[in-house]
């Protein structure tokens, strides 16, 4: 992907046109914006290229920018060639203005930085949460430059954390969706809901109970499998090159957590963006016990790092790497949940029937059931 219309191949633009106008932006917007989780995302998938599943399909992919202005949203299909991954050009936007937000609110990862008198003034009126205020109209952006001009942290140490936060997010996103796709997970929608393409609109739509519980696992899947290459997959990576590892950097131990926490934060960003696209009231967001629930994402990146750690045959300092920066993201958590009302979710952390609730057995396939799934799904992956 580029940013130029003119690069797409004709099977994408048959594609994206269902979903808008292809995006088109100039290269410094680019370098700026996506360049650093698009190549990021790429040099992880482009080694898939050919690979076949069972059904003799060969895997190919192409990504790109839709303009459409409805709430952000991202998109894996298949157009009969190739995996489509499409991101609507308001999902860049919007995040960076949360991520900007956040930062600037004083309660955000404390002890980084100043929040200075500036930025809680500045922010005080904004009625809207973190990353609705475009939406809303709050705040008027004529370019996506706009928003780091009118929202960004003035510390530079909180602007650096709040752009690396963006761009994690931004990993996670591309990698979910590839995860859709190299697991074999649109063919398996296609064959089984009649639909070319996974689309978390339309699947929450569904008010089939068993679907639902079929598309959380593929949802929890597509998470765990992005988690896993922005996190533990990338520490292993680094540990396979000529790269040592300080397990008592402290820079490097943060730069985890905020991989971490970018989850997390991501998920925070799909509990206000449920509750805007329903009209609902903002203190609903303490009863998250819905599924396939955003709260349910947001513990699961949380925790599932070191879930991956231990049945991984890790070495102890990368073990200790992801403890260390869970732990970190773990006591944010908290400290947010008690500190502040949008945030109050990850209360729930502390909760000793957190997974009976959140992951409720209502909502969750049978061992049998996800079994089954399993091997549904195993004759469409490509690994
Ligand atoms: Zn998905």
């Amino acid at each position: 992907m580029t940013g130029k219309a003119e690069n797409y191949s004709s099977d994408f633009i048959t594609f994206s046109k269902d979903y808008g106008k292809i995006f088109s932006c100039d290269d410094t917007v680019y370098e700026k914006y996506l360049k650093p989780s698009v190549s990021f995302a790429l040099k992880n998938w482009n080694n898939y290229i050919g690979k076949e599943n069972s059904l003799g399909l060969k895997f190919d992919f192409e990504l790109g920018i839709v303009e459409n202005k409805s709430l952000p949203n991202a998109i894996c299909g298949f157009n009969g060639h190739k995996h489509i991954i499409l991101m609507y050009h308001t999902f860049p936007i919007f995040l960076l203005e949360f991520f900007y937000r956040l930062l600037c609110n004083e309660r955000v990862l404390k002890h980084k930085g100043n929040t200075l008198d500036y930025d809680k003034k500045f922010h005080s009126h904004l009625k809207s949460p973190p990353g609705f205020s475009i939406l809303s109209g709050e705040v008027q952006i004529k370019h996506i430059d706009d928003i780091s001009n009118k929202l960004a942290p003035l510390c530079a140490i909180r602007k650096e954390i709040a752009d690396k936060l963006y761009h994690y997010a931004m990993v996670l996103i591309w990698e979910h969706e590839f995860a859709h796709a190299i697991n074999g997970h649109v063919h398996f929608v296609q064959n089984n809901l009649s639909s070319n393409s996974l689309n978390e609109k339309y699947l929450n739509s569904s008010n089939l109970l068993n679907v639902n519980r079929a598309i959380s696992y593929i949802e929890m899947s597509a998470d765990k499998g992005a988690s896993f290459n922005l996190v533990v997959g990338d520490l292993y990576k680094k540990s396979k090159t000529a790269f040592e590892i300080i397990s008592n950097s402290e820079e490097f131990i943060f730069d985890y957590s905020l991989k971490i926490l970018a989850g997390s934060f991501l998920s925070l960003f799909w509990m206000l963006s449920d509750v805007v696209d329903s009209n609902g009231d903002f203190k609903s967001i303490d009863y998250w016990t819905d599924h396939p629930s955003s709260l349910a994402r947001a513990i699961n990146f949380t925790l599932s790092p070191i879930t991956q750690c231990e049945s991984l045959p890790l070495d102890e300092e990368l073990k200790y790497i992801v403890k260390k920066a869970t732990e970190f993201c773990y006591v944010e958590l908290i400290n947010l949940g008690n500190d502040w009302g949008i945030c109050r979710p990850f209360n729930w952390l502390n909760r000793k029937d957190m997974f009976s609730k959140v992951f409720h057995e209502k909502h969750r396939l049978s061992n049998i059931e996800t079994e089954e799934l399993i091997s549904k799904l195993k004759k469409y992956r490509y690994i």
